[in-house]
């Protein structure tokens, strides 16, 4: 199925321009394997911005306008995706996202999982998060960017249920409660610092799964 939900394009230019942090580049890359859509619109805009780049009109040339150009073009690659020992059902992600799975495995409470991925810079953090059916994240708003791809099975949040691929962002100014629909779900996740809980489930639950 075809993600219906997308990176926004501020976004989607960082990815381009490989101005983004290894967690939100690794979640972008995820949503991007899965939807034809974006991955399109991303390789228009590296076309578009080499047109650009070529038609600019010459001018004395500067001595360093060799290495000039070629920051301007040059982006780290793209993470490779994997679907060597991709768990059954997952979109295809990062290699570096199932290595850290194998070498770190899982924590696990209250029928989520949390697997982490990457750290910082500062208190970013990069995790795989697990919801059995029907179980959720407790309630909890953001000290920052909260950056989701689902890998496999559904969410609901706010009456919007998210599949396989889609891409939600929020920041501090949404409080939600996401939860399982009836099948398992995996997502990995970047957040820009610990989730910040509403409620006492949250402030039980976050430090056992290491989320705040
Ligand atoms: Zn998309």
């Amino acid at each position: 199925m075809t993600p219906r939900h997308h990176p926004s394009d501020a976004l989607l230019v960082d990815y381009a321009a490989g101005a983004l942090t290894t967690g939100p580049r690794l979640v972008v890359a995820s949503h991007l394997n899965a939807c034809p859509h974006c991955a399109r619109g991303l390789a228009l805009a590296e076309a578009v911005g080499g047109v650009v780049l070529s038609d600019l009109p010459p001018a004395e040339m500067r001595p360093d306008a060799l290495d000039l150009a070629l920051a301007r073009i040059e982006r780290p690659e793209s993470p490779p995706a994997t679907s060597a020992g991709l768990p059954q059902d997952w979109i295809k992600v990062p290699a570096e996202v199932l290595a850290s799975l194998r070498a770190r495995g899982r924590r696990s409470a209250f029928g989520a999982w949390i697997s982490p991925v990457t750290k910082g810079p500062g208190r970013a953090r990069t995790y795989l998060i697990g919801m059995a059916p029907g179980r959720g994240v407790a309630r909890h708003t953001h000290a920052g960017y909260e950056l989701t791809c689902v890998l496999k099975g559904s969410f609901i949040d706010g009456g919007i249920v998210y599949g396989p691929g889609d891409f939600t962002e929020h920041d501090g100014d949404m409080t939600h409660a996401p939860q399982a629909t009836d099948e398992d779900c995996v997502c990995l996740m970047a957040t820009e610092a610990p989730l910040v809980p509403s409620d006492w489930v949250g402030r039980l639950v976050f430090p056992l799964l290491g989320v705040s």
